[in-house]
């Protein structure tokens, strides 16, 4: 069947996805985690274009997205909120975030059906992020209806920790197949000078009862010159102690404001730290994320590299993205590709939206360098929009 769509470009499509409001539970509010600085609240941003053209064949088995370099996307990060209650330096502006406003936020629904197509265009992991996704008011059980659509292997989240120890027996419960804890010190004035809050000891809470649980547990740790390179050996120590992977992430430029655009810690000199003050590091075979692996004789869990600023990874990368507003990026370092909020609220079709999907996954960057010429700061490019 083919049909033309709002923006009058001729979709292709086979099958038609009843929407299902029953589907669709009433939210619970997270635990409160007290005021957060103020911020201001900006209008939205320009509309991203979009090109459709291509065919969508929905069904089994799903369709993959793949981009004109061979590069199967599989991995969905989900940005449900641009809200936090840190303000990590690397991460906002100084003068805090202009937040999205609420209206302009993906709803549930918007967020629940957005992920059903991705899933149905062959999306099967998926990982919610933010901003911090406790922000969100009703995350559980929207991690719950998430981990119940059709075609989902493995549901994770990244998060800061902060205050939401009470709610890892729900993430268990849910099966919550890995969480990502930010967490760049072990200095409890330092975390504060970092992240703007006294928050460590609430943080490391959450990280000794994620691992009480059973739930595997990733550090991110962003180096920054000048606030915590001196750590590096004690954070990599964690994975010593604990089955966890620490994983260093190279402070990257794409923030609210413009900093780091010339990088002091990469991967190579964290590893000449990490092997001086710890012994050789032995690499792992690839499991297919974007960090190199390794591991250190007498650890019990392992160390990664995100090479986030010099981008070693992208002839591999396997993911996509869309912001707390509901745009998709193609590449973090990349423009904004279409308005899938828009594209919601102009009533086009879920065949439609895999279409428009599919055409800007086959248009992707070759890399991060290729896909940021040209492509000035805006204010999307907030990490804390974007999801990291
Ligand atoms: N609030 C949650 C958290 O902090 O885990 C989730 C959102 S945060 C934007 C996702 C990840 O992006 C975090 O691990 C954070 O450290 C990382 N991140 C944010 N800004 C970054 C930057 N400029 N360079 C490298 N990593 C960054
Ligand atoms: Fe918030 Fe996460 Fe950004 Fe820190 S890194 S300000 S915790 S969104």
């Amino acid at each position: 069947m083919v049909e033309q769509d709002k923006q009058g470009a001729f979709v292709r499509y086979i099958l038609y996805y009843p929407e299902s409001e029953d589907l669709i539970r009433q939210s619970s509010e997270p635990k409160n985690l007290g005021p957060a600085p103020r911020d201001t609240v900006r209008g939205r941003q320009g509309k991203a274009g979009n090109g459709l053209a291509s065919r969508v064949w929905k069904g089994v088995p799903a369709v993959s997205l793949v981009d004109r370099f061979q590069r199967s996307i599989s991995y969905l990060r989900l940005s449900v909120t641009d809200r936090c209650n840190l303000r990590c330096r690397y991460c906002m502006p100084a003068d805090g975030p202009d937040l999205i406003p609420r209206e302009e936020l993906l709803t549930r629904e918007e967020l629940i059906r957005l992920t059903r197509i991705f899933l149905d265009l062959g999306i099967r992991k998926v990982r919610v992020t933010g901003g911090e996704p406790f922000m969100r008011g009703g995350l559980l059980d929207l991690l719950r209806e998430l981990r119940d659509l059709s075609g989902l292997d493995s549901l994770h989240i990244t998060t800061n920790g902060l205050g939401m120890a009470s709610h890892v027996p729900a993430l268990r419960d849910i099966g919550i197949a890995g969480v990502n804890l930010s967490l760049d010190t072990l200095d409890r004035h330092t975390f504060e000078k970092i992240t703007g809050r006294d928050g460590l000891d609430d943080v490391l809470e959450t990280f000794h009862t994620l691992l009480d649980h059973d739930l595997t547990v990733k550090i991110n740790t962003v180096v920054l010159g000048e606030w915590n390179s001196d750590e590096i050996g004690r954070m990599a120590r964690l994975a010593r102690d604990h089955q966890v992977e620490v994983r260093f992430i190279e402070e990257m430029p794409l923030i609210g404001i413009a900093r780091a655009s010339t990088i002091h810690w990469d991967q190579e000199r964290i590893i000449d730290r990490l092997t001086s003050e710890l012994g050789t590091l032995r690499p792992l075979p690839p499991n297919g994320g974007t960090a190199r692996r390794f591991t250190i004789a007498g650890f019990t869990g392992t160390i990664g590299m995100i090479a986030g600023h010099t981008r070693s990874f992208c002839s591999t990368c396997d993911r996509i993205r869309i912001t707390a507003s509901g745009l998709m990026k193609t590449c973090l370092y990349g423009p904004d590709t279409i308005d899938l909020k828009q594209m919601l609220q102009d009533g086009v079709d879920d065949n439609a939206i895999g279409a428009a999907v599919s055409e800007q996954v086959s248009n992707r960057s070759s890399d991060g360098f290729e896909a940021h010429s040209g492509c000035g700061p805006r204010a999307s490019d907030c990490m804390s929009s974007i999801g990291g």
